[in-house]
Protein backbone atom coordinates (compact mmCIF):
# COMPACT_ATOMS: atom_id res chain seq x y z
CA UNK A 1 0.00 0.00 0.00
CA UNK A 2 0.89 3.48 -1.41
CA UNK A 3 2.43 5.70 1.83
CA UNK A 4 2.99 9.43 1.89
CA UNK A 5 6.37 10.39 3.62
CA UNK A 6 8.30 13.69 4.41
CA UNK A 7 10.90 15.03 6.65
CA UNK A 8 9.91 16.36 10.07
CA UNK A 9 10.16 20.22 9.80
CA UNK A 10 8.64 22.90 7.46
CA UNK A 11 5.43 21.67 6.58
CA UNK A 12 5.02 17.85 7.55
CA UNK A 13 2.14 17.87 9.99
CA UNK A 14 -0.05 20.01 7.35
CA UNK A 15 1.36 17.11 4.35
CA UNK A 16 0.69 14.01 6.67
CA UNK A 17 -2.62 15.38 8.35
CA UNK A 18 -3.64 15.45 4.64
CA UNK A 19 -2.12 12.36 3.26
CA UNK A 20 -4.10 10.57 6.44
CA UNK A 21 -7.82 12.29 5.65
CA UNK A 22 -6.65 10.93 2.16
CA UNK A 23 -6.26 7.27 3.91
CA UNK A 24 -3.02 7.12 3.04
CA UNK A 25 -0.35 5.21 5.52
CA UNK A 26 2.07 8.19 7.13
CA UNK A 27 5.84 8.27 7.80
CA UNK A 28 7.81 10.68 9.07
CA UNK A 29 11.62 11.02 8.35
CA UNK A 30 12.73 12.74 12.31
CA UNK A 31 15.41 14.04 13.54
CA UNK A 32 15.86 12.26 17.41
CA UNK A 33 15.66 15.83 18.83
CA UNK A 34 12.05 16.61 17.48
CA UNK A 35 10.66 12.66 18.29
CA UNK A 36 8.91 14.07 21.04
CA UNK A 37 6.83 16.86 19.21
CA UNK A 38 5.96 14.74 16.37
CA UNK A 39 4.96 11.94 18.64
CA UNK A 40 1.76 14.07 19.74
CA UNK A 41 0.04 13.84 16.52
CA UNK A 42 -1.58 10.98 15.98
CA UNK A 43 -1.77 10.78 12.12
CA UNK A 44 1.46 10.03 12.01
CA UNK A 45 1.74 6.24 11.69
CA UNK A 46 5.57 5.65 11.14
CA UNK A 47 8.74 7.37 12.61
CA UNK A 48 12.11 6.93 11.00
CA UNK A 49 14.72 8.36 13.16
CA UNK A 50 17.55 9.88 12.53
CA UNK A 51 20.41 11.60 13.33
CA UNK A 52 20.09 13.85 10.60
CA UNK A 53 18.17 14.58 7.99
CA UNK A 54 20.85 13.91 5.40
CA UNK A 55 20.41 10.31 6.28
CA UNK A 56 17.51 10.20 3.83
CA UNK A 57 20.58 9.27 1.24
CA UNK A 58 21.18 6.46 2.97
CA UNK A 59 20.72 2.64 2.15
CA UNK A 60 18.89 2.62 5.68
CA UNK A 61 16.42 4.97 5.22
CA UNK A 62 15.82 4.64 1.32
CA UNK A 63 15.35 0.43 2.41
CA UNK A 64 12.34 1.54 4.67
CA UNK A 65 10.90 4.01 2.91
CA UNK A 66 10.61 1.55 -0.11
CA UNK A 67 9.09 -1.12 2.13
CA UNK A 68 6.49 1.53 3.12
CA UNK A 69 5.83 1.91 -1.16
CA UNK A 70 6.65 5.66 -0.09
CA UNK A 71 5.67 8.58 -1.87
CA UNK A 72 8.11 11.40 -0.75
CA UNK A 73 6.59 15.01 -0.24
CA UNK A 74 9.49 17.82 -0.95
CA UNK A 75 9.57 20.84 0.81
CA UNK A 76 11.71 24.03 2.08
CA UNK A 77 13.91 21.78 4.40
CA UNK A 78 14.75 19.40 1.80
CA UNK A 79 16.02 21.90 -0.53
CA UNK A 80 17.69 23.72 2.39
CA UNK A 81 19.92 20.82 4.02
CA UNK A 82 20.68 18.93 0.26
CA UNK A 83 22.25 20.23 -2.07
CA UNK A 84 20.53 19.65 -6.09
CA UNK A 85 22.50 16.97 -6.98
CA UNK A 86 21.65 14.70 -3.37
CA UNK A 87 17.71 15.47 -4.01
CA UNK A 88 18.26 14.37 -7.95
CA UNK A 89 19.87 10.89 -6.33
CA UNK A 90 17.37 10.14 -4.22
CA UNK A 91 16.02 6.59 -5.47
CA UNK A 92 12.67 6.72 -3.80
CA UNK A 93 9.99 8.28 -5.69
CA UNK A 94 9.70 12.02 -5.19
CA UNK A 95 5.97 13.98 -5.26
CA UNK A 96 6.35 16.38 -8.48
CA UNK A 97 9.24 17.64 -10.40
CA UNK A 98 12.46 16.64 -8.28
CA UNK A 99 14.57 18.19 -11.61
CA UNK A 100 12.96 21.55 -11.14
CA UNK A 101 14.43 22.12 -7.66
CA UNK A 102 17.88 22.17 -8.85
CA UNK A 103 16.04 25.61 -10.73
CA UNK A 104 14.50 27.17 -7.64
CA UNK A 105 18.11 26.88 -5.34
CA UNK A 106 20.56 28.24 -8.51
CA UNK A 107 19.93 31.95 -8.66
CA UNK A 108 20.67 31.70 -12.50
CA UNK A 109 18.27 28.95 -13.34
CA UNK A 110 15.83 30.81 -11.62
CA UNK A 111 15.80 34.04 -13.03
CA UNK A 112 15.75 32.37 -16.83
CA UNK A 113 12.67 30.18 -16.08
CA UNK A 114 10.92 33.76 -14.55
CA UNK A 115 11.97 35.70 -17.47
CA UNK A 116 10.89 32.33 -20.02
CA UNK A 117 7.63 32.67 -18.13
CA UNK A 118 7.33 36.75 -18.83
CA UNK A 119 7.10 37.51 -15.13
CA UNK A 120 8.01 40.82 -14.53
CA UNK A 121 10.65 40.65 -12.28
CA UNK A 122 13.13 42.95 -10.95
CA UNK A 123 16.51 43.47 -12.61
CA UNK A 124 19.53 41.30 -10.98
CA UNK A 125 22.55 43.26 -10.39
CA UNK A 126 25.49 41.67 -11.78
CA UNK A 127 28.30 43.74 -10.07
CA UNK A 128 28.22 45.56 -7.08
CA UNK A 129 29.77 49.00 -8.39
CA UNK A 130 26.13 48.87 -10.93
CA UNK A 131 24.26 50.17 -7.40
CA UNK A 132 22.02 52.90 -8.48
CA UNK A 133 18.57 53.00 -6.33
CA UNK A 134 17.89 50.85 -3.47
CA UNK A 135 18.80 46.72 -4.08
CA UNK A 136 18.00 43.83 -2.11
CA UNK A 137 21.02 41.15 -1.21
CA UNK A 138 20.35 37.55 -1.25
CA UNK A 139 21.76 34.54 -0.60
CA UNK A 140 21.74 31.25 -2.60
CA UNK A 141 19.56 27.98 -1.38
CA UNK A 142 16.66 28.34 0.43
CA UNK A 143 18.01 30.38 3.09
CA UNK A 144 14.46 31.73 4.45
CA UNK A 145 15.70 35.33 4.10
CA UNK A 146 18.31 35.00 6.50
CA UNK A 147 21.64 37.27 6.00
CA UNK A 148 19.27 39.67 3.30
CA UNK A 149 20.16 42.92 3.52
CA UNK A 150 19.75 46.03 1.86
CA UNK A 151 21.69 49.23 0.16
CA UNK A 152 21.70 52.18 -1.64
CA UNK A 153 25.53 52.54 -3.11
CA UNK A 154 28.63 50.02 -3.30
CA UNK A 155 29.97 51.47 -0.07
CA UNK A 156 26.80 50.36 1.67
CA UNK A 157 26.99 47.45 0.01
CA UNK A 158 30.80 46.37 0.72
CA UNK A 159 29.96 47.38 4.71
CA UNK A 160 27.09 45.16 5.20
CA UNK A 161 28.89 42.46 3.38
CA UNK A 162 31.96 42.63 5.37
CA UNK A 163 29.92 42.49 8.66
CA UNK A 164 28.02 39.19 7.22
CA UNK A 165 31.51 37.96 6.80
CA UNK A 166 32.77 38.75 9.91
CA UNK A 167 29.38 37.47 11.56
CA UNK A 168 30.31 33.91 9.76
CA UNK A 169 27.01 34.11 8.07
CA UNK A 170 28.30 34.23 4.45
CA UNK A 171 31.69 33.79 2.62
CA UNK A 172 31.85 36.62 0.40
CA UNK A 173 30.49 38.25 -2.75
CA UNK A 174 29.88 34.72 -4.19
CA UNK A 175 26.95 33.59 -1.63
CA UNK A 176 24.78 36.67 -2.80
CA UNK A 177 22.46 37.52 -5.38
CA UNK A 178 21.78 41.33 -5.57
CA UNK A 179 18.50 42.70 -7.15
CA UNK A 180 16.30 46.04 -7.41
CA UNK A 181 14.52 46.21 -4.61
CA UNK A 182 10.53 45.64 -5.87
CA UNK A 183 8.36 48.44 -3.83
CA UNK A 184 4.43 47.33 -2.78
CA UNK A 185 2.48 45.16 -1.01
CA UNK A 186 3.81 41.18 -0.33
CA UNK A 187 1.75 38.75 -1.35
CA UNK A 188 2.68 34.99 -2.01
CA UNK A 189 0.88 33.32 -4.49
CA UNK A 190 0.02 29.57 -3.89
CA UNK A 191 -0.60 27.38 -6.93
CA UNK A 192 -1.54 23.58 -7.41
CA UNK A 193 -0.70 22.50 -10.93
CA UNK A 194 -2.45 19.08 -11.91
CA UNK A 195 -0.35 16.74 -14.02
CA UNK A 196 -3.19 14.16 -13.92
CA UNK A 197 -5.63 16.76 -14.25
CA UNK A 198 -3.98 19.22 -16.51
CA UNK A 199 -5.50 22.06 -14.59
CA UNK A 200 -3.63 24.76 -12.50
CA UNK A 201 -5.96 25.37 -8.86
CA UNK A 202 -5.14 28.95 -7.16
CA UNK A 203 -4.93 27.69 -3.68
CA UNK A 204 -4.42 30.64 -1.47
CA UNK A 205 -2.44 33.93 -0.62
CA UNK A 206 0.06 34.53 2.22
CA UNK A 207 1.93 37.42 3.22
CA UNK A 208 5.05 36.20 5.54
CA UNK A 209 6.65 38.13 8.87
CA UNK A 210 10.09 38.37 8.56
CA UNK A 211 12.65 39.62 11.57
CA UNK A 212 14.18 41.94 11.79
CA UNK A 213 12.52 44.26 8.89
CA UNK A 214 8.89 43.89 10.05
CA UNK A 215 9.59 44.86 13.47
CA UNK A 216 11.86 47.99 12.52
CA UNK A 217 8.55 49.72 11.82
CA UNK A 218 7.29 49.74 15.25
CA UNK A 219 10.23 52.00 16.33
CA UNK A 220 10.37 55.24 15.57
CA UNK A 221 12.45 56.67 12.65
CA UNK A 222 15.54 58.33 15.27
CA UNK A 223 15.86 55.29 17.39
CA UNK A 224 16.08 52.90 13.73
CA UNK A 225 19.23 55.11 12.95
CA UNK A 226 20.32 55.11 16.26
CA UNK A 227 20.61 51.39 16.77
CA UNK A 228 22.21 50.74 13.22
CA UNK A 229 20.86 47.11 12.84
CA UNK A 230 21.55 45.44 9.37
CA UNK A 231 17.47 44.36 9.68
CA UNK A 232 17.65 40.25 8.37
CA UNK A 233 13.97 39.06 6.30
CA UNK A 234 14.13 35.87 8.26
CA UNK A 235 10.72 34.18 8.02
CA UNK A 236 9.14 33.77 11.34
CA UNK A 237 5.53 33.12 10.43
CA UNK A 238 2.75 33.90 7.93
CA UNK A 239 -0.17 35.62 8.19
CA UNK A 240 -3.41 35.45 5.48
CA UNK A 241 -4.48 37.58 2.48
CA UNK A 242 -7.24 37.60 0.14
CA UNK A 243 -6.69 39.73 -3.20
CA UNK A 244 -8.94 41.89 -4.59
CA UNK A 245 -11.35 39.90 -6.76
CA UNK A 246 -10.31 41.81 -9.94
CA UNK A 247 -6.56 40.13 -9.16
CA UNK A 248 -7.25 37.09 -9.66
CA UNK A 249 -7.37 37.07 -13.74
CA UNK A 250 -3.92 37.48 -13.81
CA UNK A 251 -3.17 35.64 -10.72
CA UNK A 252 -4.43 32.62 -12.92
CA UNK A 253 -2.54 33.76 -16.10
CA UNK A 254 0.58 34.15 -14.28
CA UNK A 255 0.80 30.47 -12.95
CA UNK A 256 -0.17 28.76 -16.50
CA UNK A 257 2.62 31.06 -17.84
CA UNK A 258 4.82 29.61 -15.21
CA UNK A 259 3.55 25.79 -15.49
CA UNK A 260 3.72 26.65 -19.73
CA UNK A 261 7.63 27.58 -19.66
CA UNK A 262 8.53 25.06 -16.77
CA UNK A 263 7.41 22.28 -19.37
CA UNK A 264 9.30 23.85 -22.26
CA UNK A 265 12.66 24.36 -19.89
CA UNK A 266 12.52 21.48 -17.23
CA UNK A 267 10.69 18.43 -18.35
CA UNK A 268 7.90 17.10 -17.29
CA UNK A 269 7.32 21.01 -16.02
CA UNK A 270 6.11 22.41 -12.84
CA UNK A 271 3.68 19.37 -11.72
CA UNK A 272 2.41 20.20 -8.15
CA UNK A 273 2.62 23.05 -5.63
CA UNK A 274 4.13 26.03 -6.32
CA UNK A 275 4.60 29.69 -5.43
CA UNK A 276 5.24 32.53 -6.80
CA UNK A 277 6.51 35.43 -4.50
CA UNK A 278 6.15 39.33 -5.33
CA UNK A 279 4.82 42.36 -4.35
CA UNK A 280 1.97 44.47 -5.88
CA UNK A 281 2.44 48.10 -6.66
CA UNK A 282 -0.27 51.11 -6.50
CA UNK A 283 -1.37 49.88 -9.85
CA UNK A 284 -2.15 46.46 -8.66
CA UNK A 285 0.26 45.37 -11.11
CA UNK A 286 2.36 41.99 -9.89
CA UNK A 287 6.62 41.56 -9.43
CA UNK A 288 7.80 38.56 -8.80
CA UNK A 289 11.11 38.37 -7.43
CA UNK A 290 11.22 34.59 -6.41
CA UNK A 291 9.16 30.86 -6.89
CA UNK A 292 9.68 27.90 -4.79
CA UNK A 293 9.00 25.08 -7.07
CA UNK A 294 7.20 22.67 -4.12
CA UNK A 295 5.08 23.17 -1.10
CA UNK A 296 5.41 26.37 0.92
CA UNK A 297 5.25 26.87 4.40
CA UNK A 298 2.62 29.74 3.88
CA UNK A 299 0.46 26.87 3.30
CA UNK A 300 0.10 26.09 6.54
CA UNK A 301 -2.10 29.23 7.42
CA UNK A 302 -5.30 26.47 5.22
CA UNK A 303 -4.90 23.71 7.10
CA UNK A 304 -8.85 23.42 6.56
CA UNK A 305 -8.57 25.07 3.21
CA UNK A 306 -8.41 28.69 2.25
CA UNK A 307 -10.73 30.82 1.07
CA UNK A 308 -9.49 29.68 -3.01
CA UNK A 309 -10.15 25.96 -1.95
CA UNK A 310 -13.34 26.59 -0.48
CA UNK A 311 -14.31 27.65 -3.58
CA UNK A 312 -13.18 24.26 -5.78
CA UNK A 313 -13.97 21.42 -2.83
CA UNK A 314 -16.68 21.41 -1.01
CA UNK A 315 -14.59 20.05 1.82
CA UNK A 316 -11.51 21.16 3.58
CA UNK A 317 -8.48 20.53 1.69
CA UNK A 318 -4.99 21.43 2.63
CA UNK A 319 -2.61 21.86 -0.10
CA UNK A 320 -1.51 18.56 2.01
CA UNK A 321 -4.17 16.62 1.42
CA UNK A 322 -4.36 18.05 -2.26
CA UNK A 323 -1.03 16.34 -2.87
CA UNK A 324 -2.23 13.27 -1.35
CA UNK A 325 -5.47 13.43 -3.44
CA UNK A 326 -3.65 14.09 -6.68
CA UNK A 327 -1.55 10.80 -5.66
CA UNK A 328 -5.21 9.03 -5.67
CA UNK A 329 -6.36 10.79 -8.60
CA UNK A 330 -3.23 9.62 -10.92
CA UNK A 331 -2.90 6.01 -9.88
CA UNK A 332 -7.03 5.82 -10.51
CA UNK A 333 -6.16 7.13 -14.08
CA UNK A 334 -2.73 4.95 -14.09
CA UNK A 335 -0.79 8.47 -14.85
CA UNK A 336 1.37 8.33 -11.63
CA UNK A 337 4.59 8.95 -13.57
CA UNK A 338 3.60 12.06 -14.18
CA UNK A 339 2.96 13.61 -10.88
CA UNK A 340 6.06 12.14 -9.56
CA UNK A 341 9.69 11.74 -10.55
P1 LIG B 1 13.27 35.31 -0.89
O1 LIG B 1 14.25 34.39 -0.25
O2 LIG B 1 13.70 35.78 -2.25
O3 LIG B 1 11.86 34.80 -0.84
O4 LIG B 1 13.29 36.67 -0.06
C1 LIG B 1 13.00 36.76 1.31
C2 LIG B 1 12.32 38.06 1.56
O5 LIG B 1 13.09 39.16 1.09
C3 LIG B 1 11.01 38.19 0.82
O6 LIG B 1 9.96 37.57 1.51
C4 LIG B 1 10.84 39.69 0.73
O7 LIG B 1 10.38 40.24 1.94
C5 LIG B 1 12.24 40.16 0.53
N1 LIG B 1 12.60 40.33 -0.89
C6 LIG B 1 13.30 39.47 -1.67
N2 LIG B 1 13.54 39.98 -2.90
C7 LIG B 1 12.96 41.20 -2.91
C8 LIG B 1 12.88 42.24 -3.88
N3 LIG B 1 13.46 42.14 -5.08
N4 LIG B 1 12.21 43.37 -3.55
C9 LIG B 1 11.65 43.49 -2.33
N5 LIG B 1 11.71 42.57 -1.36
C10 LIG B 1 12.36 41.43 -1.64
Amino acid sequence: MTSIATLGSHCALQVLKGAKDEGFKTVLVCEKKRERLYKRFRFIDEIILVDSFREILDQRCAKILQENDSIIVPHGTLISQMSSNEIESIKNPIFGNKWILRWESDRKMKEKLMLESHLPVPKSIPNPNEIKGLVIAKRHGAAGGKGYFLATSESDYNKKRDELIRQGIIDGDNDLYIQEYAFGVSAYLQYFYSGANEDLEFFGVDRRYESDIDGLGRIPAPQQIAVDLIPSFNVIGNSPLVLRESLLDEVYSMGEKFVEAAKRLVAPGMTGPFCLEGVYDSNGKFTSFEFSARIVAGTNLYVSGSPYSSLMYNEPMSMGRRIAREVKIAKDKNVLQKVVT
